[in-house]
């Protein structure tokens, strides 16, 4: 069996490199004869390691939902639900804990850099997420974590812990791999094209949201950083800005973007022909956004009916690991 899960952390906003890299494919991935090998959540949870607006929170984890399935993840087809309303995330987040070493966390990655940056006291939930993240994947058996790079280490760590637990105390999890996509679908931000588009840029960088109006998506292409070359061609290393807009291009029309440089004599031109792109696949969805928006009791729906599906996955997986661990069972053995 084959199963692959996605999280959503509900900071910041969903933009065009989160369709690309994450959402598609998994719409993509999604099957009928088995609607939940394809694992699609908001990880609400995460999203309380720094500092944060609970209101906000709220609001983000119900439209990054709605944007999910605006974006055609389809509950009938994958599972889609929000992790706090799975209670088994955090029961299970506290057994591994007791399966992991500190020092296995401490030497995080994303640790150190986002522990570096912060003014606040940290939170010990920014020590303790990954484990957290181990959770969420062994919860349901995961086979396969598609991720960009930089999340390669928390999966890594997913790994370790089922296999040190499983050897200390009976096969219990499924043993999960990273999956890296096959090229480098890194969109960059259009205004600073050597970092990639990210969901908490400040305002006013070069991020195309999902939400934007096709009036600002414009705006913001036509300002897109480019190089004083006087020709359109695919050069990744030496014009990262031109790279991205014609990885934008061909993201959103099909394509090999160094075949499609060809067809473009200027950089207004190319702008011109990115901006129509992105706003022919972004309309629709906002359109499809706009209308499940309307309806926020058909979103809640799927999210409660998500979390029970999901609970039955995950309620035998927390309960193995309760036994195998030495918890003595809350009723007696039946027979
Ligand atoms: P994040 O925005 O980092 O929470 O990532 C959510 C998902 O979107 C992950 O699967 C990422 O690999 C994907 N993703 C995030 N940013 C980009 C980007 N700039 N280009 C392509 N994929 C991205």
């Amino acid at each position: 069996m084959s199963r692959n899960l996605t999280g959503f952390t509900p900071s910041g906003r969903l933009h065009i490199g989160n369709l690309v890299g994450a959402m598609r494919p998994i719409a993509a991935a999604q099957r009928a004869d088995d609607p939940d090998a394809t694992v699609a959540f908001i990880s609400d949870l995460h999203a309380l390691t720094l500092d944060h607006d609970p209101a906000l929170v709220r609001e983000r984890t119900l439209e990054f939902a709605t944007l999910l399935i605006a974006a055609g993840i389809d509950p009938e087809r994958s599972l889609l639900f929000v992790q706090s309303h799975v209670a088994e995330h955090t029961e299970l987040h506290y057994l591994l804990e007791c399966a992991t070493g500190f020092g296995e966390v401490r030497r995080m990655i994303q640790f150190k850099e986002k522990s570096g940056r912060q003014e606040q006291q940290v939170r010990l939930s920014l020590l303790t997420y990954p484990v957290l993240m181990a959770a969420d994947i062994l919860l349901y058996g995961t086979t396969e974590v598609p991720v960009g790079a930089d999340q390669r280490q928390h999966v890594e760590l997913a790994r370790a812990v089922a296999e040190r637990f499983n050897a200390r105390y009976g096969p219990t999890f499924a043993v999960p791999r990273a999956v890296l996509p096959p090229v480098a679908p890194r969109l960059r931000d259009v205004f600073r094209p050597e970092e990639k588009m990210s969901k908490s840029a400040p305002p006013g960088s070069g991020v195309l949201h999902l939400l934007d109006e096709p009036a600002a998506l414009r705006r913001t292409i036509a300002r897109a950083v480019t190089d004083s070359a006087a020709d359109v061609a695919y050069e990744p290393e030496t014009r990262p800005g031109v790279a991205n807009l014609l990885a934008l291009l061909a993201a959103c029309t099909g394509g090999d973007p160094a075949e499609l440089a060809g067809g473009f004599t200027g950089y207004g031109e190319l702008k011109r022909a990115v901006a129509d792109a992105v706003v022919a696949v972004l309309e629709p969805l906002q359109q499809r956004y706009a209308e499940l928006a309307a309806d926020p009791g058909y979103v809640h729906g799927v999210l409660r009916d998500g979390a029970a599906r999901a609970s039955a996955i995950a309620a035998p997986t927390v309960r193995a690991a309760k036994q195998a661990i030495g918890l003595m069972a809350d009723q007696p053995p039946q027979g």
